[in-house]
């Protein structure tokens, strides 16, 4: 590797075991999309036409009949609402969000508005729709959405993700039925997962992936589905979307991960991955009060993580006081903490670099033999972690 950049910057050295994370600059960009950025950034195109370009090669991925490349999947979400709002009335567009559409209805499962670093519901509002939520958080049943389908409904959309609740919803295929039975579009939220084509056979109108998420491209998000509807999304460039404006490296880009994507060596991958899980968990079994096991991707995508429990009476330290020791080292590692309150977090493997995996098993090492030290159980009240959460974004840039 050349010398890394964040020394020069001054940035902390961050190993990622969390996932692909916004907060922690996404993905590992593929070198393909890298070489198509740069040799396309010195160069004037016809962005629209390069679109077209980028459709074609979306569609074959896809199975989608068009697509486009946007600024981000949380991007689509508002203007994939926009469209079906608007359709490809010009002054409509120019005139969102003010300018209500007569059916500016959106319908949305309560167990599927979660936060993936903002609320889905937000990106839906800012199209100038109204999520219309049905069902209570961990139940919909057929009746709560077929009596919320009015005269104003313009979509509805559906999240696929390991934040939403993961029973007692309308599955895809039951949610499409009854949409499509009332002549409603459904737009699904598929940002997170490996399968480019199960959404839209299951019968999406249009499904919104991330650019930077699995893909490994720059960021952006992707819009695909029947051509009508992404015509209709893309017209939005023309008004809201003039903010979630990709440029043309971000259109190649991705056009250049979907392509490697296709031809990339998924099973190697996952055997790779293996390795580091079984290092790591190796690394950890038999230590007083840690339970490390191999869990399945909860919305099935072909990948593994490990899941380390702690006992923190036995350990000598809690979930949360191990994940901020190992992110507050000399080479920080940031694992995935979000159920931590159930004194678990995951170790994901698929953002490192070759070489890591040793450094993640090592500092685990050293935080559990210094834990196991120690006379008194370290043990931060998770209340006081959950109260300190936003204080230095709250002080920012400082
Ligand atoms: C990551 C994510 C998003 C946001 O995607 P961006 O491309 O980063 O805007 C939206 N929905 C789900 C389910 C996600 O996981």
């Amino acid at each position: 590797m050349t010398e890394d950049v964040r020394r020069k910057l001054g940035l902390r050295p961050v190993i990622n075991v969390s996932g692909t994370m916004t907060s922690l600059g996404a993905s590992i960009v593929v070198p393909e999309a890298i070489a198509a950025m740069s040799e396309i950034l010195p160069q004037f195109v016809e962005i629209n036409d390069l679109q077209r370009k980028a459709s074609a090669v979306i569609a074959r991925l896809t199975g989608a009949e068009a697509g486009y490349v946007t600024a981000s999947c949380s991007a689509g979400i508002s203007l994939a609402v926009a469209g079906a709002m608007t359709g490809d009335n010009l002054l409509t567009i120019e005139r969102l969000p003010d300018q209500t559409p007569v059916r500016n209805e959106v319908i949305i499962q309560m167990g599927h508005i979660v936060s993936y670093g903002a609320p889905v519901d937000q990106a839906i509002r800012l199209a100038g729709a109204e999520p219309v939520v049905i069902g209570q958080a961990t139940s919909t049943h057929r009746f709560h959405m077929e009596n919320a389908i009015t005269d104003k409904t313009a979509a509805a959309v559906y999240v696929v993700s390991h934040h939403v609740v993961d029973y007692g919803l309308l599955n895809l295929i039951e949610f499409v039925e009854i949409a499509h039975a009332k002549g409603v579009p459904v737009i699904v939220d598929a940002a997170s997962e490996y399968d480019l084509r199960i959404f839209l056979a299951q019968g999406a109108d249009l499904v919104l992936y991330s650019g930077h998420k699995f893909l490994g491209g720059p960021t952006s998000g992707i819009v695909a589905g029947r051509k009508e509807l992404v015509r209709h999304a893309f017209l939005q460039n023309l008004g809201i979307g003039r903010g979630m404006k990709v440029g043309k490296e971000s259109v190649y880009g991705v056009m250049a991960a979907l392509e490697a994507w296709e031809k990339r060596d998924h099973a190697g991958i996952r055997e790779r991955e293996s390795g580091y899980l079984r290092l790591w968990k190796e690394t950890l079994d038999g230590r007083p009060g840690v339970h490390a096991v191999i869990d399945p991707d909860p919305t099935k995508n072909p990948l593994d993580r490990l899941r380390v429990g702690i006992i923190a009476e036995e350990a000598h330290i809690t979930a949360w006081d191990l994940a901020s020791a190992l992110a507050n080292g000399d080479q920080p590692i940031i694992v995935r903490d979000h159920e931590v309150e159930h004194h678990y977090f995951y170790l994901d493997p698929c953002n490192l670099h070759p070489g890591q995996e040793t450094t993640v098993a090592r500092r685990l090492a050293e935080e559990l033999d210094k834990a196991r030290a120690s006379n008194e159980v370290i043990a931060t009240p998770f209340e006081s972690r959950s109260r300190h959460r936003f204080d230095g974004l709250l002080r920012w840039p400082d």
